[in-house]
């Protein structure tokens, strides 16, 4: 008998894909895309077939056979296989990981993907004859059949009246029937799609609306660079309008952050449609039910962070990519893509335009807007009667500070709030204090895992490190010389928290970091009592930069701005720009202008000179030419490859023999092996190699023929490597 052979995706760390012959019970034809379960070693693994073929370059007789087949048609179609495809060339990632990584985890674990069917009662023939005054003797019985004589009637409805013991006992007696359906998808925005109020486009606005309209039908990218509050999203809202209501789907994504329930709406409003929303804080049901009812048409438009790059679509028309620089569309483990690139690549196989937007564009967007691969648009002036910040630097040398604040800074907070506005105050530090320092021998707590000192967090009494999330008691003296005489060193936003309290009794703060923000629910009704009013002061760390919008906010102080100044990574100075100006977009936003108060050690940094008096969008061309002429990202591509062992002479000896392999291609060099600017994380010594070509073909040439070397290696096995292609962090 013939059997076919499938080439299935397992999810496993291994750069190949693996032949299984097919089932002989099987009632299903093998297909691309289908999941079925196989054996592997000794266990069952779930996978993905990617093509059904007659032959195998292994022995027939010798290949297991495929145990199950989960679907009767593919999870996957044929649009996305071909993305993951690309993407595991390009990631260099095994094709097995990249599959899985794309599922939503119910399937990945092998739930089935045909929706629940729904039970309907109907009258049997036998109970369209009978008169209902026969069953005089029981009222339920009577009331049932009254009710399912205007039509079938589903269970649920029905046991809102009558429990199922009536229902069985009519069944029994053949007069009504029960019947499974599946119920249809319900695409009625297809065909009638209402359109809510809408502003006047400016004609700035109206410029870009009519330009994306006119290609509606092929593949572009058009990058938006506007300031905040200049009215991208009502352009993205303009320019899907035409394509909602020719029927077709639309993705918008934004940063982790940046989804609040403000965002939704604003797109339900506008389009009295159901959005479909996908985020990490879901269950599993729920985000498999999106992506259930974005695969039948159901839903029309999703609003996702960055795993929404995979959602099933059955006729996607546009990609929006809000916050275009943000950087939590880059997975920084495992399977190391950047959703942005992805989406990207998406849209130029479904042959479709994508918008991208952002007040502060990555230079790589940038670069490919100005270089006229993509289309490049402004938007200049903030829409409606919104002025712009304006920017103060505060300069720190010599002066008395109270919480790390200035005199002049608390006593502008102070004219802010008296006026009844609120004020953000930035601290990218969380926790109490970033060290414990013994005053007598000047020992520091360190953690012994990353040997870098721990973070005092005083509300929970422990000392935590923010690189491995190791921690302990707090302890009452030092251990070293067990002097009593130890403190806090620096400040974390729990103890400026406690400092506004002592500064300005009067008025009401709230701090929104990561130990404060756990869960979503959390941050949208903390966003909420601002918004009402509540709290007169927010304290915050970068998740106060990213996408949320304060209109009372007048005034914003940036606390500690050195930090950042002086970073490792090349991307540093584009970093701060981008929090700084995303910050200050934060305030002034309705009709009060906003003020922000930068305080430094370095007021005449030229960096920071340029940012507040020219603004991000010259800055970031001036940053763009200096990438040229270091030749760096984006003007030259990098791979990053990581190696972690316990003895640190393994990483680096591991990462030193690739050198020779890598530099074999013309234009490729490699840099390092060096010491990662954290040397040590859990007790694992971390060296990094940076592989760099202008030529991104050389770049993958090079990687690819030095794989095998890779994974051949005898320390191989010892160390813990990844790569990581078009790097975003060297920590
Ligand atoms: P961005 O996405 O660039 O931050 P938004 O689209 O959110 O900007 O616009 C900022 C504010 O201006 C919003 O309150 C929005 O409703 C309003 N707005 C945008 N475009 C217009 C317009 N053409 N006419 C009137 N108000 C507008
Ligand atoms: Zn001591
Ligand atoms: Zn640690």
């Amino acid at each position: 008998m013939y059997r076919p052979i499938v080439e299935v995706a397992l999810p496993v760390p291994l750069r190949r894909r693996f032949d299984y012959l097919w089932l002989t019970t099987a009632e299903v034809q093998p297909s691309p895309g289908m999941r079925v379960i196989v054996p592997f070693g000794s266990r069952q693994l779930i996978g993905v077939i990617l093509q059904v073929k007659d032959t195998s370059e292994w022995d027939r007789a010798k290949l297991k056979a495929v145990r199950e087949c989960l679907d009767e048609t593919p999870v996957l179609n044929e649009e996305q296989r071909t993305l993951l495809h690309w993407a595991s060339g390009y990631y260099q990632h095994p094709i097995g990981e990249v599959f899985s990584t794309a599922l939503p985890a119910k399937l990945r674990k092998g739930d089935t993907n045909t929706r629940p069917s729904i039970t309907y009662w109907k009258l049997t023939e036998l109970g369209e004859q009978t008169e209902v005054s026969s069953l005089k003797r029981a009222p339920k019985q009577q009331q049932v059949l009254l009710a399912l004589q205007k039509g079938a009637t589903t269970e649920l409805q029905l046991r809102e009246q009558f429990n199922t013991a009536v229902l069985k006992q009519l069944g029994k007696k053949a007069l009504i029937e029960s019947e499974d359906i599946i119920p249809k998808p319900n695409t009625q925005w297809q065909s009638q799609l209402s359109i809510g109020d809408k502003p006047f486009a400016s004609p700035a606005q109206a410029v870009i609306i009519s330009a994306i309209k006119q290609q509606l039908s092929q593949f572009s990218v058009s990058l938006i660079e506007g300031v905040t509050g200049s009215g991208k999203t009502e352009v993205y809202l303009q320019a899907i309008e035409p394509v909602l209501s020719a029927g077709r789907q639309v993705l918008v994504m934004v940063p982790e952050i940046g989804l609040t329930p403000q965002t939704v709406s604003r797109f339900q409003d506008r389009f009295q449609i159901e959005v479909g929303v996908l985020h990490s804080g879901m269950t599993d049901n729920e985000r498999l039910s999106v992506w259930q009812r974005a695969q039948n048409g159901e839903l029309g438009l999703i609003i996702g962070t960055r795993s929404s790059v995979f959602t099933a679509f059955n006729g996607l028309g546009m990609i929006i990519i809000d916050e275009e620089h943000d950087s939590s569309y880059k997975q920084n483990d495992t399977f190391r893509y950047h959703a942005r690139d992805l989406a990207i690549m998406r849209a130029k196989q479904e042959n479709i335009p994508l918008l991208l937007g952002s007040a502060t564009p990555s230079l790589e967007s940038l670069h490919n807007a100005l270089s006229k691969r993509y289309q490049h648009y402004q938007l200049h002036e903030r829409a409606g009667n919104a002025v712009k910040a304006n920017y103060h630097v505060l300069d720190l040398r010599q002066q008395p500070l109270q919480f790390g604040l200035a005199p002049e800074t608390i006593k502008q907070m102070l004219h802010h709030l008296q006026q009844g506005n609120q004020v953000l105050v930035f601290l990218n530090r969380r926790g109490y204090a970033p060290a414990l320092i013994c005053h007598d021998c000047g020992h520091v707590e360190t953690c012994r895992h990353c040997e870098r000192p721990y973070t005092v967090h005083r509300q929970s009494q422990q000392l935590h490190c923010h690189h491995c999330g190791h921690h302990r008691y707090l302890p009452n003296q030092c251990q070293d010389c067990q002097s009593h005489d130890i403190s806090p060193q620096g400040m974390g936003t729990e103890q400026l928290e406690q400092g506004l309290q002592t500064l300005f009794p009067q008025y009401s703060s709230v701090r929104i970091d990561s130990d404060t923000m756990r869960g979503k629910q959390n941050l949208n009704q903390t966003l909420e009592s601002i918004h009402s009013g509540k709290h007169q002061l927010l304290l915050g760390t970068q998740i106060l930069a990213k996408g949320h919008h304060f209109p009372n906010v007048t005034l914003v102080v940036v606390v500690d701005i050195d930090s950042a100044l002086f970073s490792a990574d090349f991307r540093g100075a584009e970093q701060l720009a981008q929090l700084i100006t995303q910050i200050a977009g934060r305030a002034g936003r309705a009709s009060k202008p906003g003020t922000v108060w930068l305080q430094s050690h370095h007021p005449g940094h030229p960096l920071i000179e340029d940012l507040i008096h020219n603004g991000y969008a010259h800055f970031s061309r001036l940053l763009l030419m200096e990438r040229q002429y270091a030749s760096l990202p984006p003007f030259s591509y990098q791979a990053l490859l990581r190696a972690e062992a316990k003895h640190a002479e393994d990483a680096y000896s591991f990462l030193q023999a690739q050198l020779a392999p890598l530099r074999q291609t013309h234009g490729v060099i490699a840099i390092g092996p060096v010491p990662a600017i954290l040397e040590k994380r859990q007790g694992r010594y971390r060296f990094q190699l940076v592989v760099q070509s202008p030529s991104r073909a050389n770049l993958h040439a090079a990687i690819h023929h030095t794989l095998p070397v890779i994974e051949s290696h005898t320390l191989a096995a010892k160390v813990r490597w990844s790569l990581d292609v078009d790097p975003q962090e060297f920590y």
